[in-house]
């Protein structure tokens, strides 16, 4: 689990700012409603020496789609947004340490979506570059709101009020994260990521229509386990299916691929399928057997930190 830090520097109006002067107004809507839309992204150090951020342009179009649809104005071209991100990582990195990014567009003045006006904000983490361990899981009583409430597929902060509460409940009941069910009471996605569950050969996760964020990981997880020969289906799955899977992993940017070692108490057989689309999966992200699934942005290196 990741735990905050406080870097020297996030990218804010356009330029690096120090931390502490990274500041919003009380009474910015940004604030006083959580509105904003935001992206979560990593970046790897390969072999070659060379610092790679993930699927940026895939991050970048999906902050224009929440943003389109919560009505907030983002004008940033792909190649501002790549510039900014790029700065921050160049400021921030550690030859030891890969990163991971909060890309958050804050409504920054306007009034019940009349004149509304967005900043970006980028604050950059440094990550360790081990395996995530094993996670156990439990179901939520939380609910994954509905389309027409307050719809998953807007990646917008006000969105994981419901997965703060599932942890919390989780944390109690002694689980590592939580899966929440949607309003037909079948399976949605974990509080950060998704899921991926084996049943008799195939690895299944439920499309974005049962309340699934639309994700960049499932897609590269799902090219991925077709280059190994693996069958993929998204698919409906029911809360009970989970108790007698085969296997099951969390997947998302940040979660990357983490193997489910129990969930509400079930133990879970050993994984055999989820351990080798694991080690592609890093293999791909990190560079040491790329994919073409797995787009990199490579940043421009200050002295200090090449290698
Ligand atoms: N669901 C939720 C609720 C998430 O926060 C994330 C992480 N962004 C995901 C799924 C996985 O999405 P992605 O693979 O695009 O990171």
């Amino acid at each position: 689990m990741i735990t905050l830090q406080t870097p020297r520097f996030v990218h804010m109006r356009g330029r690096l700012c120090p931390w502490a002067d990274a500041t919003l107004h009380v009474g910015c809507e940004g604030a006083t409603r959580g509105l904003n839309v935001f992206e979560g992204l990593k970046g790897y150090w390969s072999p070659n020496g060379q610092f790679g951020i993930i699927m940026l342009r895939q991050h970048y179009e999906r902050l224009c789609r929440s943003a389109r649809l919560l009505h907030i104005p983002f004008e940033l071209s792909y190649d501002d947004y790549e510039r900014a991100i790029h700065e921050l990582a160049a400021a921030l990195l550690e030859p030891d340490q890969d990163m991971w990014f909060r890309t958050t567009l804050f409504v920054v003045e306007g009034h019940w979506g009349e004149n509304t006006a967005a900043d970006l904000v980028i604050t950059g983490y440094q990550t360790s570059k081990t395996l995530p361990h094993p996670v156990t899981l439990g179901v939520s009583t939380w609910q994954r709101s509905a389309d027409l409430a307050l719809p998953a597929r807007i990646k917008t902060g006000a969105n994981y009020q419901v997965a703060r509460l599932a942890r919390i409940e989780g944390r109690a009941r002694g689980c590592d994260d939580m899966v929440l069910l949607n309003r037909e009471g079948r399976v949605a996605e974990c509080t950060g990521a998704c899921i991926l569950m084996v049943r008799n050969g195939t690895i299944v996760t439920p499309p974005s229509t049962e309340g699934a964020l639309e994700s960049v990981t499932v897609d590269v997880v799902e090219a991925l386990a077709r280059s190994l020969g693996f069958d993929f289906l998204r698919r409906p799955i029911d809360r009970t299916e989970l108790l007698i899977a085969d296997e099951l992993a969390m997947c998302g940017t940040l979660a990357e691929l983490v193997p489910v070692t129990s969930i509400d108490g079930f133990t879970l057989p050993r994984p055999r399928l989820l351990p080798a689309l694991q080690a592609r999966y890093f293999d791909a992200v990190r560079g040491v057997q790329p994919h073409p699934s797995v787009v990199h942005s490579f940043v421009t290196l200050p002295q200090a930190v090449a290698r």
